[in-house]
């Protein structure tokens, strides 16, 4: 997708670098052009100056053969022969450096001249037709271009009309050498040229340039040349020069195409040109500069170039400066989201700390209900306790108030007797008798705190506290009811007694329920037995109560600990004993189970974590 992004990007860049290349091409062209119009202009003035000077070098000399009193004479047709003339002539051609100097009668005839020793001497010949002829003796100045009719040598012709007293005599000529006028264009650095009235190249330092024209001729021009033998009959081929555009000043850009054999220069003759021209003064020539523009071209193109590479580094620049500004921005919105995702996080953990604090407020009230619960049920607990104590005393009650009762009358008989004995002055007996008294009364004693330690209400404390002791205890509350069930106890305490953290009171509860249930369990059996077993592990003690009584049926075995599961008749059981043992021993960490012996009875087994060893 950046790709697909940056393709406008990369298109304006493109537009914009053609666009400056182009655009410093046309300034830089035009700024050449400009440059080149005002070197072609200088060149104009340069050359115009010296061609000026070439031909007015000249221009006096044909006057000044009116000086000379031999031409006029012979002019005049007062002179012998033209000889003296002619020589005369021919000196002064030489001196002057001239092609021919001759002088024409007022019918046109040449009457002397210079060349009069060649062949092709142009003496005698009627020139009459010559328009430079015509014009001095018209004007008294003629100049024309053209080509020799009898040596085809192109030339400058100056004319000037020879007055006498009689008036004008006739017309003094000189020739003068393009050849002479194109000396001062050695130096010249572009093509120079020079057009004639008619448009035909009479000068150009492009020698193949020559006798060309720059504008068409139509057929009358034409024939008049043929007439006046101006160019005597060249062919006058177009230059073939093409207008390309208009400047100020007259100036044009025109373009010159390669025609006929290469010319050899030290500049380029083909291509495009500034043409440049203006009028040669005293003269109907033009004189044309052209400018090549291939240097203007050149530094153009080098300048279009520079510009569009900076363009290009600009545009580089700018891309980089946008892809910064892009990268940049792009941070930013990546911050900018992680904030607000970290502001969305803080918003959600403020969220679920309040949720959370609403919980643990929750928790707390359930925590703190459910302490005031356990309070409660540990009072109930405590209450169920002591209820269950009670229905132990009820249940032992009977028992103990037939082993209060035994001693009670025994006391009545031996007091009885101790009274009428000492009526007798037996003192011996009645000392015996009162011994006894004190023994009964101590065993009644005994009963009574044993009942009174067991009814009274625990602290809850838990302490260590010897086992087989305890155990003891529990059998001597339960004392009465195993002597009078006949029942066998077999018991076994270890070596050492094991000692547990516990409260002994709500022990030895604990261990008369269960003893309890199994005497009432055998309650049957003339002889029954009852196995009490210590059996001690590395961390906790275990004792096995195990009669052999009918065992535990299924429902017992399900329901064993629930509160008031009972099978004994109503006022027999209240079917807590159990479940009180279990919340005991499980409050001392301790458990509590029941099962079925293998070889009949039911077993109830209660572990305890033995108290550390001091
Ligand atoms: P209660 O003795 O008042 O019935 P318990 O919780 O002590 O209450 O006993 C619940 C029941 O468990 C008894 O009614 C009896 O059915 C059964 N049970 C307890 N110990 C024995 C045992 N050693 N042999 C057979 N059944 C027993």
């Amino acid at each position: 997708m950046p790709r697909l992004r940056s393709l406008p990007l990369l298109l304006i860049c493109l537009l914009l670098v053609a666009l400056s290349g182009f655009s410093a091409y046309r300034i830089a062209q035009r700024l050449g052009i400009a440059d080149l119009q005002a070197t072609g202009l200088h060149r104009l003035d340069l050359y115009a100056t010296s061609l000026e000077r070439e031909i007015s070098k000249y221009a006096f000399l044909p006057g000044t053969l009116s000086l000379e009193p031999e031409v006029l004479d012979l002019l005049a047709g007062s002179a012998g022969d033209n000889a003296r003339v002619n020589n005369y002539l021919e000196k002064l051609n030489e001196r002057a450096g001239t092609l021919a100097i001759y002088v024409i009668d007022t019918r046109g005839k040449v009457l002397a001249t210079s060349n009069w020793r060649r062949p092709d001497s142009f003496l005698g010949e009627d020139l009459s037709f010559r328009p430079y002829f015509r014009e001095a003796l018209e004007s008294g100045n003629g100049r024309f271009f053209g080509i020799g009719t009898t040596r085809g040598e192109p030339g400058y012709y100056l004319a000037s009309s020879l007055t006498g007293d009689s008036g004008t005599l006739g017309v003094a000529v000189i020739k003068v050498s393009l050849e002479q006028l194109e000396k001062s264009w050695t130096t010249v650095e572009a093509p120079v040229l020079v057009a004639d009235e008619n448009g035909v190249v009479i000068l150009s330092a492009v020698a193949n340039w020559k006798f060309t024209t720059l504008r068409p001729l139509d057929d009358s021009t034409r024939a008049a040349f043929d007439h006046t033998q101006q160019y005597n009959r060249r062919a006058l081929q177009p230059l073939g020069i093409q207008k390309i555009e208009d400047y100020d000043h007259g100036a044009r850009l025109v373009r010159i195409a390669a025609s006929g054999p290469e010319t050899v220069s030290v500049y380029p003759v083909t291509g495009r040109f500034l043409e440049q021209s203006r009028t040669l003064p005293g003269t109907p020539w033009t004189l044309t500069v052209l400018s090549h523009l291939e240097q203007v071209d050149d530094l153009a193109q080098s300048r279009a170039a520079l510009a569009a590479i900076a363009a290009a580094c600009l545009c580089l620049f700018g891309i980089i400066l946008n892809e910064r500004r892009r990268h940049l921005r792009d941070r930013l919105a990546a911050r900018e989201a992680l904030q607000k995702a970290h502001d969305e996080l803080e918003r959600k953990v403020e969220e679920r700390t309040a949720d959370l604090s609403a919980a643990n407020q929750q928790l707390q009230d359930e925590v703190g209900e459910r302490i005031r619960a356990e309070r409660t049920l540990r009072a109930a607990q405590d209450e169920l306790v002591q209820a269950g104590k009670l229905a132990v005393i009820g249940q032992l009650s009977t028992g103990i108030a037939h082993e209060l009762n035994q001693p009670l009358a025994a006391l009545r008989t031996l007091s009885a007797n101790a009274e009428r004995f000492l009526e007798r002055g037996d003192t011996e007996t009645t000392r015996t008798n009162l011994g006894r008294i004190a023994d009964l009364v101590d065993r009644m004693g005994r009963i009574t705190g044993q009942l009174r330690n067991f009814a009274r209400k625990s602290s809850g404390q838990s302490a260590p506290v010897a086992l087989c002791h305890a155990l003891d205890n529990a059998l001597a509350l339960l004392d009465t009811r195993i002597r009078r069930a006949g029942a066998e106890i077999e018991r076994s305490c270890p070596v050492e007694e094991p000692v547990a953290m516990c409260d002994a009171n709500r022990l030895e509860q604990v261990l008369i329920n269960l003893i309890g249930n199994a005497l009432d369990a055998m309650a049957d059996q003339t002889r029954p037995q009852l196995e009490l077993r210590w059996e001690c592990t590395d961390s906790l003690v275990r004792l096995s109560v195990r009669d052999h009584g009918p065992g535990l049926s299924d429902e017992a075995q399900a329901r064993l600990f629930e509160p008031f599961f009972t099978t004994k008749p109503a006022g027999d059981g209240l079917g807590l004993g159990l479940a009180i043992s279990a919340g005991i021993i499980g409050d001392f960490g301790g458990s509590l189970y029941g099962a079925n012996h293998p070889d009949g009875g039911a077993v109830f087994t209660l572990e305890l974590p033995l108290a550390p060893t001091p």
